[in-house]
């Protein structure tokens, strides 16, 4: 069934993705490892978890097989000492507090922890993210962080206007010639992302199932 699923994914983004510049993030909140194996024995390596007690878990128990850990929801201050500590990649940063902890707090002796900006593109007041006027002044802070890189933007865009939310995200990304990396479209909007120039798209439903 997950083999299956990752299969029909991987089908309907390669049919879009002439330039082989997308990598799928399996999205697994909820899920059990046991689900997680059954991916990673289908060839798949990125995960994207976004809570943090089950997502250690989860890292403990599929160890030692070359997996790159995504974090990628709310993040309080108190948990950034071991999202730092257990992650490869941070996509929901939304202010500047946050970046300068996880850069404190990831231990030198590991790669550089890779940031996105998460960019509340749609201006939502419920969603969080920076908005797009603040990430010019935010991106000057980076020079000073030493532990984590700034590899570009991600966002959740209102799926009522989805493609021009992916439009603006690909101009922002424009603007910072220095950076490479969109994270943007799950299952329901998988295709409008990649059209748009995704080089992330993060998918759970479509793999795992629905969650409960
Ligand atoms: C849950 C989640 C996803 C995956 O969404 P699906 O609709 O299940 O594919 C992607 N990104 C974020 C930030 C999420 O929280």
């Amino acid at each position: 069934m997950i083999q299956d699923n990752l299969k029909k994914i991987q089908e309907r983004i390669h049919a879009l993705d002439k330039n082989q510049q997308v990598t799928l993030i399996a999205v697994s909140k909820t899920k059990p490892a046991s689900d997680l194996q059954q991916a990673i024995d289908a060839g798949q390596h990125h995960f994207g978890e976004n809570y943090l007690q089950e997502a250690l878990e989860k890292i403990d128990t599929l160890k030692n097989q070359n997996l790159i850990w995504h974090f990628i929801g709310p993040i309080q201050s108190n948990k950034t000492k071991q999202i730092a500590q257990n992650f490869d990649w941070v996509h929901s940063v939304d202010r500047l507090k946050i970046a300068k902890r996880l850069n404190d707090q990831r231990p030198e002796s590991m790669d550089k922890l890779n940031v996105l900006l998460q960019v509340n593109i749609d201006n939502e007041p419920t969603k969080s993210g920076v908005l797009e006027s603040e990430i010019d002044e935010i991106i000057t802070h980076f020079e000073n962080f030493q532990n984590i890189v700034l590899r570009g933007f991600m966002c959740i865009p209102n799926q009522d206007n989805a493609e021009r939310s992916f439009q603006k995200m690909a101009e922002i990304l424009k603007k910072h010639p220095n950076l490479d990396t969109l994270s943007m479209g799950m299952s329901s909007d998988l295709e409008l992302a990649i059209e748009n120039g995704a080089t992330f798209v993060r998918i759970g439903t479509d793999i795992f199932g629905k969650r409960v």
